[in-house]
């Protein structure tokens, strides 16, 4: 069986590549060993997460409600699991049947089926989809490769316990533990424990480093760090190594920590492990083609996706950071161009990443960590919530929005924001850095009243001293 183009893998990377090149003309085929297709996004990440965190936002905007506006209620919110966990996969359903259509609709074959490389034109597939041809073999004249990542666990953590759990195990949600652990303080781990503290769990959260989502610029965590601590009372441990984890007699987890966050032991009725995602780049014969896997496992690939093998090139997560379901979609618009033979390249000057914690980080552009770590100049113009009008309103005045000014050209080469509704609000700076803006287009660009969205006017307005609270 030949085909022109294969998409290997059917994540936000691979569907995407898959449509657009359909769109062009080209013959195409997806290779997915799920049954479905949606990838990680749909299927155990970006959509179950959210729609879980949606249950958990809600509950605690009620009791903020009780704690902050008088309005009271007789009762705790109960919570029925199955129905919760029902509603998340009626969710998936939803999407997942959407994407079997636009595949119909576009023509395109989807084979379930693990594929593997045998040469760099030769796909060997394996499962039980009665589409596979005889022998198993899929020639090409191109494939994109598209398999994405898996969450990473050291085999010290591996314990052969149904309690210890990846992200894919929490978002399965099969019950609601009286503790949780999560081990690892980044954006996964930290939507995780508000999921399961909102759901009533007594969450814990351990990280290595000395703050929570390293590598994210100090002022935006800092918000979130205080509400997270509050909401945990207090059980979130810096700089502490989670040294053991064993099963014990009650069915318990038992964690040994060291660290000054925490040191000694303490049982956990189950552990989620949130130290990254690894890519899947191994197990695939890539060694069989001409393709380079880089030190982090990543395969090496070009602006337009070509990897050092003629005929693969390579997008989402298995092509590098940042490990994000746009960036994966993105890159495989780009790769289907390139493949139908259009002048297609990625180069963005703005990729948005978003915390959904509450409250939520943005940023997008250049951070001032990078702008630290590269010696590149910026002025930073940062705008605090407590002077907005609808933020009072909304009693969440934690927040900030800040731009990142070249202080040559005046125009904006970041942007940062944590507050509630952050990740929407991003798309404005995301646009803007993208079109080479100035601070003054922004500054000067009427804003609707009251929203947050004034704020990213009104801190383009301090960078200029001009700010005034219209409350
Ligand atoms: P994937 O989505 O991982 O898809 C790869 C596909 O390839 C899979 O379906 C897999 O079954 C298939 N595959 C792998 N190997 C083979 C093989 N040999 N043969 C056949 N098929 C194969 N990103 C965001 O942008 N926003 C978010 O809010 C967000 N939240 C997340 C929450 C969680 C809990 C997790 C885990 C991730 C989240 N992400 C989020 C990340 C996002 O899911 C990924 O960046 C995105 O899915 C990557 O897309 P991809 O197409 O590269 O790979």
């Amino acid at each position: 069986m030949h085909t022109p183009l294969v998409v290997l893998g059917g994540g936000p990377g691979g569907y995407a590549a898959a449509f657009l090149a359909a769109d062009e003309g080209l013959d195409v085929t997806i290779v997915e060993s799920e049954p479905r297709l949606g990838g990680t996004c749909l299927l155990r990440g970006c959509i179950p997460s959210k729609a879980l965190l949606h249950v958990a936002r809600v509950i605690s905007e009620v009791d903020e409600l009780r704690d902050d506006w008088g309005v009271s209620y007789d009762e705790r919110p109960k919570i029925d699991v199955d129905v919760v966990r029902a509603r998340k996969e009626k969710v998936i359903e939803n999407l997942t049947s959407g994407l079997a259509g636009l595949a119909k609709r576009r023509k395109v074959t989807v084979i379930r089926a693990r594929g593997s490389f045998v040469d760099s034109t030769t796909l060997q597939l394996e499962g039980d989809d009665p589409s596979i041809p005889e022998g198993g073999q899929l020639t090409f004249d191109h494939c994109i490769l598209a398999t994405g990542s898996v969450p990473a666990m050291p085999p010290a953590f591996d314990i052969g316990s149904e309690k210890v759990m990846d992200s894919t195990g929490a978002l399965a949600l099969e019950d609601i533990p009286e503790s949780l652990l999560v081990v690892g303080g980044g954006y996964i781990g930290l939507e995780m424990a508000s999921v399961y503290a909102g759901l009533g769990s007594k969450v814990s959260v351990v990280e290595l480093s000395e703050g929570l989502l390293p590598g994210a610029d100090r002022d935006l965590v800092r918000p979130l760090a205080k509400r997270v601590e509050k909401q945990l009372d207090g059980r979130v441990w810096l700089n502490t190594k989670v040294g053991s984890l064993a099963e014990t007699d009650d069915g318990r987890v038992e964690v040994t920590f060291e660290g000054p966050g925490k040191f000694g032991h303490e049982r956990f009725d189950r552990v989620l492990i949130s130290i990254g995602r690894r890519p899947v780049s191994k197990g695939l014969g890539l060694e069989n083609t001409q393709v380079v896997i880089n030190q982090r496992g990543f395969v090496e690939c070009d602006a337009q996706q070509r990897t050092a093998d003629p005929h693969i090139l390579a997008i989402g997560d298995v092509a590098g950071d940042p490990m994000l379901a746009h960036k994966a979609t993105h890159e495989g618009r780009v790769a289907a161009e390139v493949v139908a033979g259009k002048p297609a390249a990625f180069d963005k000057a703005a990729i948005p990443a978003v915390v959904f914690t509450d409250p939520e980080i943005a940023w997008a552009g250049l951070t001032e960590g990078e702008a630290k770590r590269d010696g590149r100049e910026v002025e930073v113009a940062v705008y605090p919530w407590a002077a907005s009008g609808r933020a009072q309103a909304l009693g969440r005045t934690e927040g900030l929005t800040k731009w990142l000014i070249d202080p040559e050209t005046k125009r904006v080469v970041g942007c940062g924001i944590v507050g509630a509704g952050a990740g929407e609000l991003i798309a404005e700076a995301v646009l803007a850095i993208e079109m080479g803006c100035e601070v003054a287009d922004i500054s000067e660009s009427v804003h609707p009243h009251p929203t947050l969205s004034e704020t990213l006017m009104n801190s383009g307005e301090v960078f200029f001293g001009t700010a005034t609270e219209i409350y």
